[in-house]
């Protein structure tokens, strides 16, 4: 079984097993191992009052707490993912892509649109971890290069909330290429003199943390996300060394200025519409 397969969401609670949680009334908290009443924790935007774990939500969860209410506005829908080198590993890309569809609701890894904060006009694209771990072909970087451009088209800032496994194998070298493709646009973004706050969620790494969401003019994580490149067995082998403690956490990424500002799930609008206020004039 792949290891998106088995995650857990906080929104929607895909992937807990019934016997663990019945009813859904109930969701055990990854930080502290606690049961917590869901209706709780929904009012605490899934962030767990005992421990302040933050439990994973869905992109749509972090569009409804970043953006004024009705002001978001969906685009880039009519863009399908395919399976272009016909792809199987132990399940033919199809079925996966399939699967992920009818579990999450969405097309693809990533929602996009034009919103507003505290009335400040943005372009949004926000990923979402339950569509095959967040990982990014090449749907998710047209989309994502297409937010880029509609911010530099009509001058508003652009936010991205990151939260993937990195690039998707099933497509192989087309979506590493997102990887140029996503992070070339973003310099025309910066020469049309324009910001963009990339907010680093639970997990961002590898591919997708090695071009966009690492690229932001203001760079805003979750607390204790998991934050890097490759995993720590990997990296301990190539260096031959011992790792710090936590050396892949918000926290530790902040100590060394990967990160700029660890801002709770709570805070996160009045943060960025803090951050627009300084960057953008409008
Ligand atoms: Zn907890």
């Amino acid at each position: 079984m792949p290891w998106y397969d088995n995650i857990r969401i906080g929104g929607f609670n895909k992937g807990a097993k019934k016997k663990d949680i019945p009813d859904g009334l109930w969701l055990k908290c990854n930080g502290c191992g606690e049961i917590v009443y869901r209706k709780e924790l929904e009012k605490n935007l899934f962030v767990c009052s005992k421990c302040g774990y933050h439990l994973r939500i869905t992109s749509w969860d972090y569009i409804s707490i970043l953006c004024d209410e009705g002001s978001f506005q969906e685009l880039d829908t009519e863009i399908f993912p395919e399976d272009p080198l016909g792809f199987r590993d132990s399940k033919p890309y199809t079925v996966r892509l399939k699967n992920a569809q009818a579990k999450s609701g969405l097309t693809e890894a990533v929602i996009c649109g034009i919103g507003e904060i505290d009335k400040v006009p943005i372009s949004l694209a926000v990923m979402d971890f339950r569509f095959i771990g967040g990982s990014m072909g090449s749907v998710v970087g047209e989309k994502i290069t297409r937010s880029i451009e509609r911010a530099i088209e009509k001058k508003i800032p652009l936010v991205i909330v990151s939260a993937s496994g990195g690039a998707r194998m099933q497509e192989g070298i087309l979506s590493l290429m997102q990887m140029v493709k996503t992070a070339g646009t973003l310099t025309r973004l910066k020469e049309a003199g324009l910001p963009y706050i990339s907010v680093l969620t639970n997990p961002t790494t590898a591919g997708v943390m090695a071009s966009y969401a690492s690229l932001g003019d203001v760079i805003v994580a979750e607390p204790k996300a998991l934050l890097g490149f490759a995993g720590p067995r990997v990296i301990q082998q190539t260096i031959g060394e011992e790792l710090p403690k936590g050396f892949q956490s918000s926290e530790f990424f902040l100590e060394h200025g990967f990160v700029d500002v660890i801002v709770p799930r709570g805070k996160l609008k009045k943060t960025i519409s803090t951050l627009l206020g300084y960057l953008y004039s409008g």
